[in-house]
């Protein structure tokens, strides 16, 4: 069953979107050559904290970490570690979430470190515009099918990887709720929306295949063809008449 929030959680999240929102800005400008994804993850979880909200990745299923820091070929769920260093030409895909009063959110950016590839820059401009696609369609009486289908099909026109086993989710008192929401589907398919759902859309995109596949660390997710990857996400909430994006400054 999808959660229906009222008003006053939708506002909870606004308040917890807000503080993801400033640690993505932060942390992103941050992510320049020579500085490790631990540094960026520290950052992190010193501005959650400071806001008096909990990160809620940080030990979440075991996870190390307040945010995930995935790099290049990785997709998702890269553990920030002190040897990982950025260099000049990666793209890495920050992704965090804050509970502020109860409540999640839960948003990622892909960002360039230094100077980036033409093809690498493309890769994060698309997938961003895949998340901007998909959340168009996010208003009541729109199925998720929709929405899945809105990224799959722009993916597809761009001849991208659409990753299959991860997928976005609803979100409220749990970072990860029902539905379950992939990045391909069909249109009239799925759940009708309704206000009140707060659900978080994130397209994963690859610049070859679909597959993927977990690193013997347990978590990293990597493409399997070794191509970049980008991730974009955002926690929204149905409104009356469309959505209102949580996870904004
Ligand atoms: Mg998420």
């Amino acid at each position: 069953m999808i959660e229906i929030k009222t008003k006053e959680e939708i506002a909870k999240m606004r308040a917890a979107g807000k503080i993801v929102a400033e640690v993505l800005a932060a942390v992103g400008s941050m992510a320049k050559p020579g500085v490790s994804t631990l540094e960026l993850d520290k950052e992190a979880e010193r501005i959650i904290r400071a806001r008096k909200a909990i990160p809620c990745f940080l030990g979440y299923n075991g996870f190390r970490g307040t945010i995930c820091a995935s790099i290049n070929d990785a997709v998702v769920h890269g553990i920030p570690q002190k040897g990982k260093i950025l260099k000049s030409g990666d793209i890495i895909s920050i992704d965090t979430g804050a509970t502020l009063d109860g409540f999640c959110a839960d948003a990622a950016v892909t960002v360039g470190v230094g100077k980036v590839s033409p093809s690498a820059q493309r890769l994060m401009d698309l997938t961003k515009k895949s998340l901007e696609l998909g959340l168009a369609h996010v208003r009541p009486g729109a199925h998720l099918g929709d929405v899945s289908n809105a990224v799959e099909t722009y993916a597809m026109l761009n001849n991208l990887g659409i990753v299959r086993e991860y997928c976005g989710h609803g979100i409220g008192r749990h970072l990860h709720e029902e539905p379950c929401i992939p990045n391909y589907g069909v249109r009239g398919s799925g759940p009708l929306l309704k206000p009140g759902y707060a659900l978080a859309i994130e397209p994963m995109l690859n610049a070859g295949k679909d597959d993927v596949k977990t690193l013997s660390d347990g978590w990293t997710v990597v493409t399997r063809d070794g191509s970049l990857s980008a991730h974009f996400e955002h926690t929204v909430a149905v409104t009356e008449n469309g959505c209102e994006i949580l996870t904004i400054l």
